[in-house]
């Protein structure tokens, strides 16, 4: 941990961050904000505005900018943990904190189908649901948050099997497709339980991603009916674009991009969305552990190339990653707005990118340099390791 946790340490804390030189906030509808100043107090932004508007007294934390943009932590929608910072996919560790350094400072699990020797029987699949869960909200990684315990369906679950869960905390159901369920009848009455007992769905759509996985197409997707249509842009394959174009049309769920799926499907899907002015159902995850690898740069990575080969403005690209999925995931964090969560990263161009400016720098493709990333209102990295150097970097000028 870099630092104490406040809630822990008895007395309020108040963190101030001034000299922000471009505020992201999230939210689609006023990507940038027009303030400098951002004051958190226990965890939780409490102000937002100009540094002589803000009541900047009494801070315990004092971080100065340096000019560089701010914005809320992002959101990785899909990820495959297991348990901790460990994956078995790929024999790495600490692959969570890594992500923090890429800034990821929340992730969603659509399932932890990589349990060595996962249990397939029903008592076994709700068993492991719950110890995931209790398990990630007990242990984050350098803070980073990991809603974990995604049971993925089999079938023979019944109506009282997902209040059981939903019951026992579990919020979010595996991919759809990744179990024994591959048929629509059955998986739209799981997902209608589910949904019943507060818990959110995503399916796997496409082709199969790993031997033993398979294909779901536009006509399971749609009968369904889960609340993300979970890689609408294969996992790695992706389903004709007249599919795609047909679940887009077809249904209002949200529709997710994936870092370790087919790029150019997912730049038809951002065109179609846009078309339909539906760019508030574009969310982002890189689908990983996975057999691609563990990818820290991956939710920058899609907002580049978005950006970039999808001619979208970096600041709107951004609220893919972060405002996008707190709204449709219920998240509070996600967006700068008092009351949410103190989650921030901080972007600057990287060092001699071509473009002038961060934004510019994005829309060109490069990578954005992070400098710090706060979960909960506590500094939890500077200098990212793994991005390309951020020209500036914000410093802590006080405690
Ligand atoms: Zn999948």
């Amino acid at each position: 941990m870099a630092a104490e946790d406040p809630q822990k340490s008895g007395g309020p804390n108040k963190l101030v961050i001034k000299n922000i030189g471009l505020l992201l906030s999230g939210d689609l509808s006023r990507p940038i904000l027009e303030a400098d100043t951002i004051v958190a107090t226990n965890g939780r932004i409490a102000a937002i505005g100009r540094a002589r508007d803000v009541d900047v007294g009494g801070a315990t934390t004092m971080i100065d900018a340096n000019g560089v943009a701010l914005a809320p932590g992002l959101i990785d929608s899909h990820v495959h943990p297991v348990a901790g910072d460990w994956t078995p996919r790929q024999s790495q560790i600490n692959w969570i904190d890594s992500y923090l350094h890429g800034g990821v400072t929340t992730m969603i699990s659509a399932g932890e189908v990589h349990m060595p020797g996962r249990p397939r029987d029903v008592v076994g699949v709700k068993a492991m649901a719950i110890f995931a869960q209790r398990a990630f909200a007990a242990f984050r990684p350098n803070g980073v948050k990991i809603h974990g315990g995604a049971p993925v369906i089999e079938t023979g679950m019944s109506e009282e099997d997902f209040r059981d869960l939903g019951e026992a905390g579990v919020k979010y159901l595996g991919e759809v497709g990744l179990g024994g369920v591959k048929d629509g009848p059955t998986a739209r009455k799981m997902v209608a339980w589910a949904r019943k007992y507060g818990i959110q769905s995503t399916i796997h759509t496409g082709g199969p991603s790993i031997p033993g996985s398979g294909l779901i197409d536009k006509d399971v997707v749609l009968e369904a009916d889960t609340d993300v249509v979970g890689h609408i842009n294969g996992g790695h394959t992706a389903l004709p674009d007249e599919q795609i174009r047909c679940i887009c049309e077809g249904c209002r769920r949200g529709l997710e991009l994936v870092h370790n799926g087919n790029e150019r499907a997912a730049l038809y899907t951002l065109r179609t969305a846009k078309e339909m002015g539906q760019l508030d159902r574009i969310i982002l995850g890189t689908d990983a552990p996975a057999g691609s690898g563990v990818q820290p740069l991956g939710i920058l990575r899609m907002i580049s190339m978005l950006s970039s080969l999808g001619e979208m403005p970096a600041e709107i690209a951004v609220c893919f990653a972060t405002g996008n999925t707190a709204r449709m995931r219920n998240l509070d964090c996600g967006l700068i707005e008092v009351g949410r969560a103190a989650d921030f990263v901080f972007l600057d161009k990287a060092q001699h990118s071509a473009g002038n400016t961060l934004l510019d720098s994005i829309r060109l493709g490069d990578l954005a340099g992070v400098g710090m990333t706060i979960i909960d209102g506590i500094v939890r990295t500077q200098r990212s390791r793994n991005t390309p150097p951020a020209t500036r970097v914000p410093v802590i000028v006080g405690h």
